[in-house]
């Protein structure tokens, strides 16, 4: 970074100072994840000064030949991947991929019904501060409350009732595995399109650690950063059937020109992700999360159905005189990065909760196992129970940053 050294060193050093944080502690925020060196300089390149707005072979500038290649590789490797028809690699985010889903189908004041956000579900499933519940008339399930699994009799009732245009499927908070065949079905009987939303569990469906949803969705949205590990950004996939409107909705409805050098980076990840080394990936994920949340139960603490078939886990505080802030904090302190994240039933704001959310991507991606998840485990647990113990807390951080020391990362 000699160049940015020299033309800007507050941001420079801005740069190495957020570098040493992401190395220095354990990162367990179950959306994150470090992409490779590659996909880092794939995002870097000259890419960023190319305006290609349009598709590869029929855009509205010239010089677009290397453009179209990077573009048309990131679609043909998203449709290899994961076994779609059609691909769009251009939503900037998982929230423009969502809108661009909604408005292929959808004029404001159409039914939606989509998981309760703090139930797991994600903003863009109609939360009254978003877009969609603003645009679109939303009814919402949730989890039973004694088992902490989506609970389909809700979801068919909300959906009979209601008669959706369109159901959404996805969590952004849910640690068990989501039954896209049943909601398709749902979806089926009262002829509703059905739009998962597969940002969380991406990378898992491409390692094969998790059942697909192309068989049973008229579009799947995802984000590329999460488990998928490729840059930050967003992609629509679909059946062919739709794919002229889906194309049409992200551009030019709601976005202008793509980034392209984005789009290289994630043609990038997405060839990484069709290597054997992201199977094995994708199963040390789920391992890790089933080892660290075995390890969290056995030691008293309550989890959101009692466990996770994936790479996240919710812990539940509320039998705990501790919110979901001071437990972020006092773990921050310890050197371990988590989210407060609302509970099911949740009584308190989504500034304080009665909740964390804890994530395997990050650090299974860092090299670590099953023996590091039972050590951390430990320490997670050991905070939970003593969160005021200042002595417990500098005893942790120590530990934290030698154990990061012997995984290190962006070499
Ligand atoms: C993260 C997430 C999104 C939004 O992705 P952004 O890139 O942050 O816009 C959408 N849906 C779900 C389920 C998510 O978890």
């Amino acid at each position: 970074m000699e160049h940015l050294k020299q033309a800007d060193a507050v941001v420079h050093q801005a740069v190495l100072d957020e570098e040493s944080r992401q190395l220095g502690q354990l990162e367990m925020i179950a959306s994150e994840n470090f992409a490779s060196p590659a996909v880092r300089e794939a995002m870097g390149t000259v890419f960023t000064h190319k305006y290609a707005e349009g598709l590869p072979g029929r855009r509205y500038y010239g010089g677009c030949e290397f453009a179209d290649r990077v573009e048309d590789l990131a679609r043909s490797r998203a449709v290899e991947l994961f076994g779609a028809d059609h691909a769009n690699v251009q939503p900037h985010s998982g929230a423009q991929a969502n809108m661009a889903a909604y408005f292929a189908f959808l004029q404001p004041g159409d039914g939606i019904v989509g998981m309760n956000l703090s139930h797991g579900g994600h903003l863009t499933h109609g939360s009254p501060v978003n877009f969609s519940g603003r645009l679109f008339r939303v009814a919402a399930y949730g989890v039973r409350e004694s088992d902490g699994r989506i609970d389909f009799d809700m979801v068919r009732e909300t959906v009979r009732r209601e008669r959706p245009k369109l159901i959404v499927t996805g969590a952004s908070a849910y640690p068990r595995a989501l039954d896209f065949r049943t909601f398709g079905e749902i979806a089926a009987e009262v002829g509703a399109v059905h739009v998962v939303d597969l940002a969380h569990l991406a990378g898992l469906v491409a390692a094969g650690c998790h059942p697909s949803p192309v068989e049973h969705a008229d579009v799947v949205t995802t984000t590329t950063h999460k488990t998928l590990r490729g840059p930050r950004g967003g992609l629509v996939m679909c059946r062919e059937a739709h794919a002229r409107i889906i194309d049409k909705m992200v551009f030019p409805f709601i976005q202008g020109g793509p980034l392209m050098h984005v789009i290289a980076a994630k043609a990038v990840a997405l060839g990484e992700a069709l290597s054997p080394a992201f199977r094995e990936y994708g199963g040390n994920v789920v391992r890790n999360a089933r080892v660290l949340a075995r390890t969290l139960v056995e030691r008293g603490v309550r989890l959101v159905s009692g466990g996770t078939d994936t790479h996240l886990m919710l812990v539940d505080l509320r039998d705990r005189d501790l919110t979901g802030k001071d437990a972020e904090r006092a773990l921050e302190r310890g050197g371990i990065t988590v989210n407060k994240n609302t509970v099911p039933g949740e009584t308190r704001s989504p500034f304080v909760t009665s909740g964390l959310r804890i994530g395997t991507p990050a650090l299974t991606t860092r090299g670590m196992g099953p023996d590091e998840m039972t050590r951390i485990g430990g320490w997670i647990a050991d905070i939970l129970d003593r969160p005021r113990d200042d002595t417990l807390i500098t005893r942790t951080r120590a530990r934290t940053t030698e154990l990061c020391a012997a995984f290190p990362l962006f070499r």
